[in-house]
């Protein structure tokens, strides 16, 4: 690798000066996303569009720099952490919505666009794009697409992965290629989108994604169900979607997180509760009338000692937003948060939540729970101290159970966020040697000479 003074010259020459960022204070920015680890790049690139993302990449698979992807660096399993001598491709300049096409029910963007924005956009002209991160004021269209990301909405819309039609990417050797548009089938060689579709940066940089779209249903109903024990609480979950009822997002919150919460927001939610499930439905006004009274009457039968309809659409956004705070709320409590992922069938939600508790107390370790529970996609939301050493491996332990009992109950490691590098030891896990080895040639064949973010998914790059 060329030293620093050299990298800078280098990249100056390929994209304006004033995006190629080497400065220590620069380079501080980016030394993390939102998982604890920091590691300094040896410099930030600020491309705007996919010539010079090309570019940086032919220079670097040149001399086998390593490259990192980067939209918002919200990543919580520590995919967009820099890597020793890397090369940080920062891709929020790339940012245009260039097309919302009615008729097709689709848009194209570019990757660093930031998913509210497009919601927005989209919701303006009566369309509607369900993926729902939590932290979709910030996190990118790009990054989403990247981890597959979801949200609350996934239990009845699925995943950011039901909404690729089509993508544009530069290959690591600055080559540009194009998988799928805007006919909603295509059945022409191999599903090239797909595969990119969650690769965390490993494979291509994505510049371009061609986003199915839905009609925007006329009519939304928030309620909020108040729970004395979280047993029946998480019962009532796998059972409310058994029963029909169909809700577009189904929150658990347990005693320790709507704490969290109050104590930040001081927003008079009750504390006392061992359990909130924030509940939405929506469609058309007869269908969300009905779906309400059908949850309402389970929420009743499950034991919930109230449930509140917000009263109007300003209340149920205080009470998302009061969702999306979580992290924040339970940064308050301690100076590192681990949020995991893991996810089951959701009818084994009550025994993963079981399963959770046990291996808290087992290890001594502080675990709120929540989650996207109506899809079975939970976030155990570990307090930690990551200078605490001691601790810190009690933490390490946490996370690797909580993963082998999802995958014990038919889960999966990652439902939302990706297995960067923080599950990446434990992938054969999942798909034994033989899937880990075929991931592996597959990431040989985009990426031979191994720049594309090397040591996410994969421990050895
Ligand atoms: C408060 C908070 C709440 C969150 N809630 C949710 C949630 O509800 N659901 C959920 O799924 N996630 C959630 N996340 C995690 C995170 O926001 C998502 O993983 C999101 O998709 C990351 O987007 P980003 O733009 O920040 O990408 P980054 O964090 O910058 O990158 C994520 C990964 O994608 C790669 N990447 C980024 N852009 C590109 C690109 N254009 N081409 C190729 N690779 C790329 C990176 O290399 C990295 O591996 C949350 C995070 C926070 C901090």
């Amino acid at each position: 690798m060329p030293p620093i003074s050299g990298l800078y010259r280098d990249l100056a020459g390929l994209l304006d000066r004033r995006r190629v960022l080497t400065g220590r204070e620069d380079l501080l920015a980016y030394a993390n996303d939102a998982t604890p680890a920091r590691v300094l790049p040896a410099a930030v690139v600020v491309p705007v569009d996919g010539a010079e993302i090309a570019a940086v990449l032919r220079y670097a698979d040149r001399r086998c720099i390593p490259v990192v992807p980067r939209g918002a660096g919200t990543s919580l399993s520590g995919g967009a952490t820099p890597l020793p001598g890397s090369i940080v491709l920062d891709l929020k300049r790339l940012d245009r919505i260039v097309e919302i096409d009615k008729a097709n029910l689709m848009a194209v963007v570019e990757c660093g666009v930031v998913t509210q924005r497009f919601q927005a956009a989209v919701e303006d002209v009566g369309l509607f794009y369900p993926p729902d991160p939590q932290s979709l004021s910030v996190c990118t269209m790009g990054g989403n697409v990247a981890t597959r990301a979801g949200g609350p909405r996934g239990v009845k819309y699925g995943t950011t992965k039901d909404y690729v039609l089509g993508l544009e990417a530069v290959l690591p050797d600055g080559s540009l290629t194009g998988y799928g548009g805007k006919s909603v089938k295509m059945s022409s060689g191999y599903d090239l989108a797909r595969l990119l579709t969650g690769s965390e940066g490993t494979l291509a940089v994505i510049t371009r994604i061609m986003a199915r779209l839905l009609p925007l249903p006329p009519a939304r109903q928030t309620m909020l169900a108040i729970f004395p024990e979280l047993d029946p609480a998480a019962q009532c979950v796998a059972d409310l979607m058994a029963e029909g009822a169909g809700p577009c997002a189904l929150e658990l919150l347990d005693r320790v997180l709507v704490n969290c919460i109050e104590d930040f927001l001081h927003m008079g939610l009750p504390r006392e509760v061992e359990a909130l499930l924030l509940i939405e439905v929506d469609g058309y006004p007869a269908q969300v009338e009905r779906d309400s009274r059908l949850i309402e009457d389970l929420c009743r039968r499950y034991g919930s000692r109230e449930v509140t309809v917000a009263a109007d659409a300003k209340e149920a956004e205080s009470l998302w937003r009061a969702r999306r705070a979580l992290l924040p709320a339970v940064s308050l409590r301690a100076p590192t948060v681990l949020t995991e992922d893991a996810t089951v069938p959701r009818s084994r939600v009550p025994e993963m939540v079981r399963a959770i508790r046990r291996i808290a107390r087992a290890n001594q370790v502080e675990v709120g729970v929540c989650g996207h529970a109506g899809d079975g996609n939970l976030h155990p939301a570990i307090l930690a101290d990551r200078r605490d050493p001691e601790l810190m491996g009690r933490v390490a332990r946490t996370v690797a159970e909580i993963g082998r009992e999802a995958l014990k109950l038919g889960g999966t490691l990652s439902g939302e966020h990706g297995i960067g590098t923080h599950k990446a030891a434990y992938l054969e896990w999942e798909f034994g040697p033989p899937g880990v080895e075929l991931m592996r040639r597959i990431k040989k064949a985009f990426d031979p000479n191994g720049i594309m973010n090397p040591g996410k998914i994969f421990t050895d790059g």
